[in-house]
């Protein structure tokens, strides 16, 4: 039996993969039949950083992300249809169209969040044929029945040779009374038994032929079919929101043990929620702001719109494993602090070195080392980001120097913390990154025209580019190295 993980504190002490020098993860990923919102952002981003973190200690990671297309009555049960179903019969499309439509909005969000793409982002449409073969090796264990068409776990039987419930704390008697699960009980032996396969409906558009019948894998199938074959029986990691621990992570288990005979995952990571004005992001609190709704600020509970970086930063200024309130106003600290820190950074590229050091920047690295490997601290990288700005903006307004060997090392950990481990843009500022670089650009090269104006004491060029900018509201100080504008 593998040891089971669920944090990473110590990290690099602890951490031991199965395979030296490479890592394992998968990460539960969407479902594709609506934008990405709040909630989708944050396993995407946590995830992220931890495969950043892997390879910046030098491991090969081999990192899988599904697309849940087939289709689940588990995410529905109130409807009793199949979402992407449901979709493509009320907008006449062929159902890999809306999860087409639907993973390029993903990638496309992901992209903007800067989130690296997985290695492998596996479709569970594509892999019937291995989700068939695994159910058929639970049956053949005699951990499962088939019933009508459909296929069940035999939790009860389960339960008598391994632990069902330890990655939750749950016991059988937890698990009846929260079973809400309604579809299906009377093919059921039990209320807690689950669905590996299902005979579809004659309304269900999606379905496969299988030796039980024309249907669907269940929902929690498809993880640990696409997880194993693509990571091996035993792998490192596998991630997800906090709300997938129960029942979809437990019966990943539950499934890989009746199938295998014994568990496949080494460490579980779980992300905490997001909550919307201390709610519970869902459809009855109709509360949902998409990524899309963000950027375009096009939702009431926004005020203006929000870049991609801000939404980045301000999920990272919550530990993964706390809940994260969001609320505009959150957002618009955030703001402002992603703002520092990018004055900062651009700061730090045009200071001067000089013979030696008098502002403190010792211990930085270590300290976002250190950060990092308990358990992906992001706040305290960040804290410690944001404590190296007084030396920056120290030596920037000519109070303080620093030598060439410190500032190397200051502008490497900007690099090495912020850009490429945190995944924060820092060149760009404001809501759209892109057009933001451009127009910053534009100023600075009017700017730099000017500058040059003066010193050749053409006075007229000079002014009348300072009093046009200030005139559109810009606000141009001069400085001992050139000029420093904002609006
Ligand atoms: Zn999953």
């Amino acid at each position: 039996m593998l040891e089971i993980y669920n944090s990473l504190t110590r990290f690099k002490e602890t951490f031991k993969p199965l395979h030296e020098g490479h890592v394992g993860m998968y990460v539960c990923g969407p479902t594709v039949y609506g934008d990405a919102h709040l909630g989708h952002a944050r396993p995407a981003i946590t995830f992220d950083i931890l495969y950043r973190y892997l390879q910046h200690l030098g491991y090969k990671v081999r990192y899988v992300r599904n697309i849940t297309d087939v289709g689940h009555l588990e995410h529905d049960a109130d409807e009793g249809e199949d979402k992407i179903a449901k979709k493509a019969r009320l907008e006449q499309l062929e159902p890999m169209e809306v999860v087409q439509f639907y993973t390029n909005r993903y990638h496309r969000d992901m992209a903007a969040l800067n989130v690296l793409p997985p290695s492998i982002e596996p479709h569970a449409s594509g892999h019937i044929i291995e989700q068939i073969a695994f159910v058929q090796k639970i049956l053949d264990r005699g951990y499962a029945y088939v019933s009508n068409g459909s296929v069940y776990m035999d939790v009860e039987k389960y339960a008598k040779d391994y632990p069902y419930g330890k990655l939750s704390g749950r016991n059988l008697n937890d698990i009846v009374t929260e079973t809400r699960e309604l579809d299906g009980q009377e093919e059921k032996k039990h209320s807690y038994d689950f669905a590996l396969w299902k005979k579809a409906a004659p309304e269900h558009i999606m379905h496969w032929p299988s030796p039980w019948s024309e249907g669907f894998p269940g929902w929690h199938m498809e993880c640990s079919t696409m997880g194993t074959k693509y990571l091996g029986e035993q792998f490192d990691i596998h991630g997800g929101g906090l709300d997938l621990i129960f029942p979809h992570h437990e019966a990943e288990i539950a499934q890989s043990c009746a199938a295998l005979g014994h568990e496949s995952v080494h460490y579980w990571m779980h992300n905490n929620m997001i909550t919307i004005a201390g709610k519970k992001m869902g459809k009855s609190y109709n509360n949902f702001i998409t990524l899309e709704q963000f950027f375009s600020g096009n939702h009431p509970l926004l005020s203006k719109p929000f870049g991609p970086m801000v939404i980045r930063f301000f999920i990272l200024q919550a530990h993964y494993r706390s809940t994260v309130d969001f609320s505009s106003e959150a957002l618009e600290a955030a703001e402002k602090g992603l703002q520092r820190m990018q004055e900062a950074y651009a700061r730090l590229q045009k200071i001067q070195p000089s013979a030696a050091t008098n502002v403190e920047v010792n211990g930085l690295r270590e300290k976002c080392q250190e950060a990092m490997d308990d358990d992906l601290n992001t706040p305290f990288v960040i804290a410690a980001l944001f404590d190296s700005t007084r030396a920056i903006n120290t030596v920037h307004d000519g109070k303080g120097t620093i030598s060439e060997a410190d500032l190397k090392e200051l502008k490497d950990v900007w690099q090495t913390f912020a850009i490429d481990i945190l995944g924060l843009r820092l060149e760009e500022q404001g809501a759209d990154g892109g057009k933001q670089k451009a127009f910053s650009g534009a100023i600075d090269l009017l700017l730099n025209i000017r500058l040059q104006a003066k010193q050749n004491k053409d006075w007229p060029t000079s002014d009348k580019i300072r009093n046009e900018l200030t005139a559109l509201g810009f606000q141009i100080k001069d400085t001992k190295d050139g000029f420093e504008w904002s609006i």
